[in-house]
């Protein structure tokens, strides 16, 4: 059984996705690094409106993921 009061971060853990730009103001790409907190970490690149952005898909436990969603 699993502990609620530990982070959930192995591969079976529930996903959350942000979308972050994937270029900054000057038009320059931002670097990805794979997370190093969580093990289901992946990213794709969408299109919205236009705009190009990569969404991070994290375990919603990774305290990456924690800090992205409240910045
Ligand atoms: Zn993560």
């Amino acid at each position: 059984m699993a502990d609620d009061s530990t982070p959930n971060v192995n591969l079976s853990a529930p996903v959350g996705s942000v979308d972050l730009p994937a270029f900054d103001d000057d038009g320059n790409p931002h670097e990805i690094w794979a997370c190093h907190d969580c093990l289901p970490w992946h990213a794709e690149v969408v299109l919205s409106e236009g705009e190009v952005l990569v969404r991070e898909w994290h375990a919603v436990d990774c305290p990456q993921f924690q800090q992205l969603v409240q910045g």
